[in-house]
């Protein structure tokens, strides 16, 4: 039977998911998530493999309705990590090949819960219904502005704990074609750091990252490239082979783009559980979820939250809600 699942399985989600809009959404995960769903349904596209369709169940909230996702979990103290040392600096030294080098960070072992983001899209014009998904570029740029005012730092996904201070984790589901056309232009511009966390089996897909593209952004020192899985199952209903395969895939043909380890992760659609968490803890540090609040602190490290981001939230609505 495991044989069966590891191999029809990911194969039938795969093809489903190849003619889909891929798009992230509550999930099973802890009772502190207060916001609506976004469900991925399969397809209505043109059968062009990648093409983004539109998904039912999602409408575009007013953004005064997302107050009411900001939860305040319990603090764990038991987040607090041993060891005190030093944060990592934001600049990386460059190889010689022209990628800066790899440095592998230290916790800072003073429990500091970064402000974690959820984007996906960043374009004018929404190309499905899920309208809310779509954040202009003019407020992305504005909520790079109010956290720079606020005083953050930005750091990679894959760095959460290593950082002291004020900081903030931006990060963009799935690696639509626009996290290069629009986002990547827009944080060279204020040098500021994201996270994308890849399906690797879209890359190069329509619609969206080349190879070329990841190299590129990875190069630049802005970009940290994390996974989404290999292929965006819902991870509850995979046998241990089957996550293991989706965690070791999606990791190595990341790695072999960047040239770094990659070590956090992104549960599709936010699906996930005690098993599967025990698997992911064999191959990350670090998992995010889609439980939307202005905190990180109090959960687990592979059970990490993210504020929702949506289209229409101005600077200043965005200056309001985050601490
Ligand atoms: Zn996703």
């Amino acid at each position: 039977m495991n044989t069966i699942r590891k191999i029809i399985i990911p194969s039938v989600l795969a093809l489903l998911i190849a003619l889909s809009l891929v798009s992230c959404g509550d999930t099973s995960a802890p009772s502190v998530d207060t916001v609506d769903d976004l469900v991925f349904t399969p397809i209505e596209t043109d059968g062009a493999p990648g093409t983004a369709s539109d998904a039912a169940g999602q409408t575009e909230e007013p953004p005064a309705a997302f107050e009411s996702a900001v939860t305040s979990p319990v603090t764990d103290e038991d987040q607090v990590q041993p060891q005190d040392t030093e944060a990592n600096e934001d600049t990386a030294p460059e190889a010689t090949d022209g990628i800066p080098a790899y440095v592998p960070a230290v916790p800072t072992g003073d429990g500091n819960a970064p402000l974690a983001l959820m984007y996906h899209l960043v374009l004018d014009q929404p190309f499905s219904s899920l309208e809310s998904l779509f954040v202009r570029p003019s407020e992305l740029r504005g909520h790079i502005e109010a956290l720079l005012e606020k005083g953050y730092t930005f750091i990679f996904a894959d760095d959460y704990d290593y950082y002291s201070g004020k900081t903030v984790i931006m990060s963009f589901d799935d690696g639509y074609l626009d996290n290069y056309t629009e986002v990547f232009p827009i944080i060279k511009e204020y040098n500021v750091k994201i996270t994308i966390f890849m399906i690797s089996n879209y890359i190069n897909g329509a619609d969206y990252l080349s190879a070329d593209m990841i190299k590129e952004m990875s190069s630049s020192g802005l970009v940290s490239f994390q996974s989404h899985t290999a292929s965006h199952p819902d991870l509850t209903t995979l046998s241990a082979d089957s996550l293991r395969y989706e965690f070791k895939t999606s990791n190595e043909a990341i790695e072999s783009l960047t040239g770094r380890p990659v070590r956090a992760l992104c549960y599709p659609t936010g699906a996930n559980n005690a098993f599967v968490q025990s698997v992911a803890s064999e191959y990350y540090d670090f998992a995010y979820t889609t439980v939307s609040t202005t905190s990180t602190a109090g959960y687990g490290a592979l059970e990490l939250p993210r504020l929702r981001v949506n289209r229409g939230f101005s600077k200043d609505y965005f200056l309001s809600i985050i601490p």
